[in-house]
């Protein structure tokens, strides 16, 4: 793969009200991720620049525990690369135009964790990952990993977050590594106005 950085706009307002009508109409799934499909990086589809604010849209009636797990899930990224992640689930998101990833819980019918598919800027994650919080933090994270245009990372090459099925293995420096090789540095967020310093 090209290490050149560059840079990708986001998706316009007007792809994402698109993929959120498909979305909520797809009643897709969840297929596993690890098809041909999944996971292709820049150039198969919708993907974010990782320096931009990406809302990641969560159902409001989403329990507890889901929530907790999925904001754990963007502060992995957030803590680990200067990603902007923003978990919202105001359910009135997909009004403000900005860049967004709809997070939709299915019932999957076969074994398999989650799927981010870039056709409708979409993560498709398995509800059976309820009962292991961090399972699904790492889940969303390696979804959102896609989101952002990164490709699966065989385990013999090293641990990654992007190790195809993982449920373990958080962000790591080199998975920010890549990140940065694809879009460019994220600069550190800045000090509110006011800060002493
Ligand atoms: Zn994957």
């Amino acid at each position: 793969m090209s290490a050149r950085p560059r840079r990708r706009a986001g998706a316009t307002p007007v792809a994402v009200a698109v993929a959120i009508a498909v979305a909520a109409g797809a009643g897709a799934a969840v297929t596993g991720c690890g098809a041909a499909s999944d996971g292709g990086g820049p150039g198969s589809g919708l993907v974010f620049d990782p320096c931009a604010p990406l809302s990641l849209l969560l159902d409001p009636a989403a329990p507890a525990p889901r929530a907790g797990a999925v904001a754990t899930g963007a502060a992995l990224w957030n803590d680990r690369a200067f990603t902007r992640l923003a978990v919202d689930s105001s359910g009135a998101a997909n009004l403000t135009g900005g860049a967004q990833v709809v997070l939709s819980f299915q019932r999957a019918a076969v074994a398999s964790h989650g799927l981010y598919d870039p056709a409708i800027a979409t993560i498709f994650l398995n509800v059976d990952l309820d009962g292991d919080a961090h399972a699904l933090a790492v889940t969303v994270a390696h979804e959102v990993g896609h989101a952002l245009g990164l490709p699966h990372v065989a385990p013999s090459r090293r641990p990654s977050v992007m190790n195809p099925g993982n449920l373990r293995v958080e962000p790591t420096s080199e998975d920010a590594a890549a990140l940065e090789a694809l879009w460019g540095p994220c600069s550190p967020p800045a000090p509110p106005e006011g800060t002493p310093p």
